[in-house]
């Protein structure tokens, strides 16, 4: 099957720029699903999981909110920070949990809750994903 090239692009880096058979994307309403042949769109992304399928490869990458354009040939994410699963650190993404989560629970008087809670939500997901990497490397009984 013909597949669409996906290219994740971030302000200091590519994170990802390879042919894939489908895209599922955190968009702003939701799960975004895109094969090839999709229709042109542009959104917004949330913060969440993007995952892409490869042959019988199914991969995950962190995104901390952006932009998605589906082109004919092509879909272009443009993201705030975006880590593949293999990147992402999980003592920093550990830590960054508990600051938010301690943040939360105690709150100060110049608490900014909603930065503490997008905090906890972007550390949550690095999380997730590094999770599934975790996984992948486990071998199969
Ligand atoms: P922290 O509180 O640990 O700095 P953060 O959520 O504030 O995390 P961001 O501002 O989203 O970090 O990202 C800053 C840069 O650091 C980006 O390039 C992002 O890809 C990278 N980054 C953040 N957390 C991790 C992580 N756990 N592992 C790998 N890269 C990370």
């Amino acid at each position: 099957m013909a597949g669409i090239k996906l290219e994740v692009v971030s302000a200091e880096r590519i994170v990802y720029s390879d042919e894939v058979d489908v895209v599922i994307a955190p968009g702003i309403d939701g799960q975004l699903g895109i094969l090839p042949h999709h229709a042109p769109l542009m959104t917004t992304l949330t913060m969440g999981e993007l995952r892409a399928k490869k042959a019988n490869e199914e991969f995950s990458l962190a995104i901390s909110g952006g932009f998605l354009e589906v082109r004919p040939d092509r879909v272009i994410v443009l993201a705030d920070a975006a880590e593949r699963a293999e990147e992402i650190d999980l003592a920093r993404a550990e830590a960054a949990k508990l600051r938010a989560e301690e943040r939360i629970s105690h709150p100060t008087p110049n608490l900014d809750l909603a930065r503490a809670e997008a905090s906890l939500r972007r550390a949550l997901t690095r999380l997730k994903v590094a999770g599934r990497r975790k996984r992948a490397t486990q071998p199969k009984v």
